[in-house]
């Protein structure tokens, strides 16, 4: 069984590879069309733990950040076809008592409240965690090598969620292309799985790079479009659960046909 997993941040219309709702949704038409059926982490974990069966046709929808679009457009295009998405939130932003750093990202000004988040819960989504501030993890790893402000990052980020939504995740999305194994050690204590990022080859770990097959332990060199390994780019029974990857939408499976030959690859044995 190979599960393919795919990854965005939402409604992205501008640059080099746009994601527009249209395109969304020809994405998602072509996995509804080869019969795929999106699963959550629940489901993940009894398939692994030998207690649970997966439609044949599995995928995973993942997202990352608490942006607008998640719980509107995002959520009525899967819901278009019966799919639902699995999300991962920073929380320092919608964290009134956060005080330490902000997201550098460039997302943050048009975020979900906690309501509309629990709306989306309700619709079927899983929620997880993807720390307060989204801090390089790599680099967190050599500035401050103690692992205080590591820990501090998915504390605080668990206890938001816990006191707004009512649950404690049981994920955590790595974030950007960067991971330590400090953050990982901490993460399994915390989580139940733990998700990786395949935008290109290369990835950021312990203040250096590293290339994504070797961090997975995927063997064999990256492919001709710029990525790992195709073995490396889906979900097995043989996936380390704290390195588990996903496929960014705007990148090596942007165009239709290359995100159609993706799915098809999970279907050949
Ligand atoms: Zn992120």
């Amino acid at each position: 069984m190979r599960i393919p997993i795919t990854m965005c941040h939402g409604i992205r219309p501008a640059g080099e590879k746009p994601l527009t709702v249209e395109h969304l949704d020809r994405l998602v038409g072509i996995a509804a069309e080869l019969g795929f059926e999106s699963i959550g982490y629940d489901a993940l974990a009894a398939w692994r733990d030998g207690v649970g069966m997966l439609p044949e046709r599995p995928i995973m929808f993942d997202f990352d950040h608490p942006v607008r679009s998640m719980g509107y457009e995002v959520r009525e295009v899967l819901a278009k076809y019966g799919y639902s998405g699995n999300l991962f939130i920073y929380t320092g932003p919608l964290d009134p008592t956060w005080k330490g750093p902000q997201p550098g990202t460039s997302d943050t000004d048009d975020l979900l409240t906690w309501d509309e988040l629990g709306t989306l819960r309700e619709s079927g989504w899983s929620i997880g965690a993807h720390t307060s501030s989204h801090p390089d993890l790599s680099a967190l790893s050599i500035k401050d090598p103690s692992g205080e402000m590591l820990r501090e990052e998915l504390d605080r980020c668990n206890d938001a969620i816990q006191r707004h939504l009512g649950f404690l995740p049981k994920d955590f999305a790595f974030t950007s292309t960067t991971w330590s194994s400090a953050a990982e050690a901490e993460v399994m204590k915390r989580y139940r799985f733990g998700r990786l990022w395949i935008i290109g080859s290369e990835d950021k770990a312990d203040g250096k790079p590293i290339r994504y097959a070797d961090l997975v332990g995927i063997p064999g060199p990256d492919e001709a479009d710029g990525g790992p390994p195709s073995a490396a780019r889906y979900i097995t029974i043989e996936s380390h659960p704290y390195r588990l990857p996903s496929m960014e939408l705007q990148q090596l499976v942007h165009e239709p046909a290359a995100f159609r030959r993706y799915l098809e690859g999970a279907l050949v044995e």
